[in-house]
């Protein structure tokens, strides 16, 4: 299941910058926008390649920013193999590379893997590196298809990324942000 996030102030570490490239992984951070919203992951027939939550948090993202003075672009993504950035290819890594040399900063959606892509594509540019997201646990949800054609997450937990139980069954600590799931009342009932 996707990483969950909260959101990091970008505009201070941005001072004295005046243009940052966003750079979006369109998997995790954008199924927790729509969670968090409580709307529709994908709208099939509205949006096919593309989550309407987070288009609309990417350009509140970069209206936020131009209050403050800084221009802004979103580095896009077209098919789906290109939304998780812990899995793009060398010639996308390049293609950030290119557009990032234009820019004094990057801001980068995602978890440290996404992090890591863009350090590693922008070592040659004097781009700052700037994280907008803070990981905060792995989500547990159902993921639900609804007519017409949308996909959605119902129910929605945020567990640790650590066991749950240490080497002799004991529970170690509490899983998830539900209370009193079925894991936790077996193990403290046993
Ligand atoms: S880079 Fe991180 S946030 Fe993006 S899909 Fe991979 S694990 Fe999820």
């Amino acid at each position: 299941m996707p990483m969950h996030f909260k959101d990091r102030d970008v505009v201070s570490p941005l001072s004295g910058l005046n243009s940052a490239l966003i750079v979006p992984c369109y998997m995790c951070p954008a199924v927790t926008v729509a969670v968090r919203e409580g709307r529709p992951f994908l709208q099939g027939f509205r949006s096919l390649l593309k989550s309407l939550p987070f288009d609309d948090y990417l350009k509140d993202l970069q209206a936020g920013l131009a209050k403050d003075g800084i221009t802004s672009k979103i580095f896009g993504a077209g098919f789906y193999h290109q939304w998780f950035m812990c899995m793009w290819t060398w010639r996308r890594r390049k293609k950030l590379a290119r557009e990032a040399a234009k820019f004094d900063a990057v801001i980068v959606l995602g978890c440290g893997s996404a992090t890591e892509t863009v350090l590693e594509a922008t070592k040659e540019t004097d781009c700052k590196v700037v994280e907008g997201m803070e990981f905060t646990g792995i989500m547990n949800a159902k993921m639900t298809f609804r007519l017409p054609c949308n996909v959605v997450f119902d129910d929605c937990s945020v567990c640790t990324a650590a066991p749950i139980f240490g080497p002799e069954g004991a529970l170690l600590k509490s899983h998830g942000h539900t209370p009193g799931n079925r894991r936790e009342k077996s193990a403290s009932a046993s």
